[in-house]
């Protein structure tokens, strides 16, 4: 059995993503979901081989899901799944959800964590309506955003899903990105404090992120 799974957990999240590299935007978000929706645990899962990312511009998954392991470490309701990085062909969402379903009791919630920014694109993803009516949604926004356009949006997809199941949590560290870490690594700027510790040292010692946006190997 997954080392993550705990059949006394009621309210489980998912947070995908990339994580390339995982940072405290992330971790705070999940944290402030977690808090606010008295979660039991959240499940961080680094995709596979996103469909909407050009292979060759994606770290290994193997570096992805060691950074994500190391980043949860100190949170003892964080997790980070191989789920995603084990299946072979393209990631879909849905196909997570589908799995956890089976695996976790009938009555568990199963919510699903994103940035505004990655909730608005959903609508573009591989049945994004079943996902939309499997899960409960929390989207991080920045303090002050405009979420009418998005809530509009999402009535006109999907007009017999019930709006109650869509939640925004306003959350400070939304200016912290992976695209910009990874562009301060490149140029020699610094990533202390916007990533843990250990994950600052393993994009070191690995020397991830040198090279102009090319697939890395830790080894
Ligand atoms: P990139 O800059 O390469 O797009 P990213 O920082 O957006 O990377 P992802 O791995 O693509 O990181 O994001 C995973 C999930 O986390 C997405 O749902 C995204 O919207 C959300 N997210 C990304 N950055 C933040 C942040 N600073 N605060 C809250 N959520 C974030
Ligand atoms: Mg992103």
């Amino acid at each position: 059995m997954q080392d993550y799974y705990n059949p006394q957990a009621k309210r489980v999240a998912v947070m995908g993503g990339t994580f390339d590299p995982i940072h405290y935007g992330h971790l705070v978000t999940a944290e402030a979901v977690r808090h606010e929706f008295q979660l039991d645990q959240v499940l961080f899962i680094p995709t596979g081989k996103p469909p909407h990312k050009a292979a060759d511009t994606v770290s290994d998954s193997e570096s992805r899901y060691l950074m994500t392991l190391l980043a949860t470490e100190s949170n003892d309701h964080f997790y980070a799944s191989r789920m995603e990085i084990d299946r072979s062909g393209f990631t879909y969402t849905i196909d997570t959800i589908h799995a956890l379903q089976q695996i976790y009791p009938v009555d568990t919630e199963i919510f699903f964590i994103t940035g505004a920014d990655a909730f608005y694109q959903m609508f573009s993803w591989h049945n994004a309506e079943e996902l939309l009516k499997t899960c409960t949604f929390v989207a991080a926004t920045r303090p002050g955003y405009q979420k009418e356009e998005l809530i509009q949006r999402i009535s006109a997809t999907i007009q017999d899903h019930p709006m109650q199941r869509f939640h925004f949590l306003e959350v400070p560290a939304l200016a912290i990105s992976s695209s910009d870490i990874r562009a301060r690594v490149r140029s020699g700027r610094p990533i202390k404090y916007l990533v843990p510790e250990a994950v600052e040292n393993f994009i070191k010692k690995h020397r991830l992120y040198q090279k102009e946006e090319s697939p890395h190997d830790i080894s």
